[in-house]
């Protein structure tokens, strides 16, 4: 075949602040994923995408070539509105796990196409994989199925589902291009619209542990990300939150899926509670759903009647003991005062050390291995009592795991003033 274009102009109009045309882009990213761009031209353009930008036309463009490079799916036998959530990541990030029941129980329909986690943010996979039983992949059919009887279903995307993005991230990834706002935008929107949903929420971190470290760039990210999800027809929001310090109260997989079973039970942190009625609403509102209240279906009971359900329909036992790591280590607090830092970073990388993520793709995580967290930032501390605990099933992990918390963890005089950030900062869309 001959190729209408080379590589190299394409890099040189970019390296040279050149807007790229529609039948460029369409070519490279076809072309990529042929294996006829190498590796080595793509990083390249990528790092001039980073370093050069691209216009909301080019940005729009790219994201439907990553689309058009694998299938679209479809949920319309469903029967109910589609909606879903994605969080850009952070560190106990587990408000999935409880928010897809929750919003299946007030009556829309969750097809949550997730992945595994890499470097120091969890995957969602990861934490659910640590039920004994649960299966991750699984055929459409099954999914379609699950999706009907029990309204929300949490699982792999499969090899189909933008190829493009597969290749693509991977390659930025050990190439210094995660960071770019377009390549970030179009990787998550295309996932996305090709899985079909019709609304959809962003959750975007903002802070030590998020990709996006400022309000500013977190607001750019998600005002792209909102906009390329409306002109393809999925109603679409985002929700700007704080990512200063963990999410709840653990950092680590099966401890994040206890966590969430006490939220389902009408307990657990109260950010974690507070952030998935917040997502929940926007999710039942953005798919245009009017009924019970995620409040409610948390406090009463029916969000755990789901959970128990979804996770059945995959394999897992929502009864089995989930499994624990063979060693721990507490931490306790030096002198009195108030928690005035517990960065979200600093326990991520640790968490990461201790065994919950994995450094590169193919690596296992450790189902028990991560971080409880005693006190969060503005408590009081005693000097002596626990401040965290970490699990491992490797004693020898936690030196480095505890020099990782080293810079992370600060008590202050009681009496001063602790800034964290609102769990909530913007909210942007319609
Ligand atoms: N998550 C994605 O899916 N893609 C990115 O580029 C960054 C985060």
């Amino acid at each position: 075949m001959t190729e209408p274009f080379a590589a190299v102009d394409v890099i040189v109009a970019k390296r040279d602040r050149n807007e790229l045309t529609d039948p460029q882009i369409d070519w490279v990213v076809d072309a990529y994923t042929r294996g006829v761009v190498a590796d080595e031209q793509m990083s390249s353009l990528a790092m001039a995408i980073l370093l050069n930008g691209m216009t909301p036309r080019e940005i729009s463009r790219w994201t439907a070539a990553m689309i058009a490079s694998g299938e679209r799916m479809d949920f319309s036998s469903v029967g109910r509105p589609t909606t879903d959530k994605h969080s850009t990541g952070g560190v106990g990030d587990k408000i999935t796990l409880p928010l897809a029941p929750v919003v299946a129980a007030c009556g829309a329909a969750v097809p949550q196409l997730s992945g595994r986690g890499l470097g120091h943010t969890g995957g969602t996979l990861d934490k659910l994989e640590s039920i004994p039983g649960w299966r991750a992949s699984l055929s459409t059919e099954e999914m379609l199925a699950v999706l009907r009887d029990v309204g929300a279903v949490i699982c792999a995307a499969g090899e189909h589902l933008a190829p493009a993005d597969k290749k693509l991230y991977a390659l930025r990834d050990v190439t210094g291009t995660v960071e770019a706002i377009p390549l970030i935008a179009s990787s998550i929107m295309s996932k996305k619209i090709a899985e079909g949903t019709s609304a959809l929420v962003l959750d975007v971190k903002v802070g030590s542990g998020a990709f996006m470290k400022t309000q500013e760039r977190a607001a750019e990210l998600a005002r792209t990300m909102v906009a390329l999800g409306e002109s393809a027809g999925v109603r679409t929001r985002a929700l700007l939150t704080a990512m200063d310090t963990p999410l709840g109260l653990t950092a680590g997989n099966a401890l994040e899926v206890r966590e969430s079973v006490e939220v389902l039970a009408g307990g657990g942190p109260s950010d974690v509670v507070e952030l998935t009625v917040l997502l929940a609403r926007e999710m039942l509102d953005a798919a245009g759903v009017v009924g019970p209240d995620p409040a409610d279906v948390l406090a009463d009971g029916r969000a755990m009647d789901a959970w128990n359900r979804m996770i059945a329909a995959q394999g897992g036992d929502p009864q089995a003991p989930l499994p624990t790591a063979r060693e721990s280590h507490v931490v306790v607090a030096e002198r009195s005062g108030v928690l005035s830092r517990l960065d979200a970073l600093a326990v991520g990388v640790s968490a990461w050390r201790l065994g919950a993520g994995r450094a590169r793709k193919e690596d296992p995580v450790s189902a028990g291995a991560g971080i409880e967290m005693h006190a969060k930032p503005g408590d009081l501390v005693v000097a002596g009592a626990p401040l965290l605990t970490l699990h491992t099933d490797d004693a020898e992990r936690f030196a480095r795991a505890l020099t990782d918390l080293e810079d992370g963890v600060e008590i202050a005089d009681e009496g001063t003033r602790v800034d964290r950030l609102p769990l909530v900062l913007d909210r942007i869309g319609a």
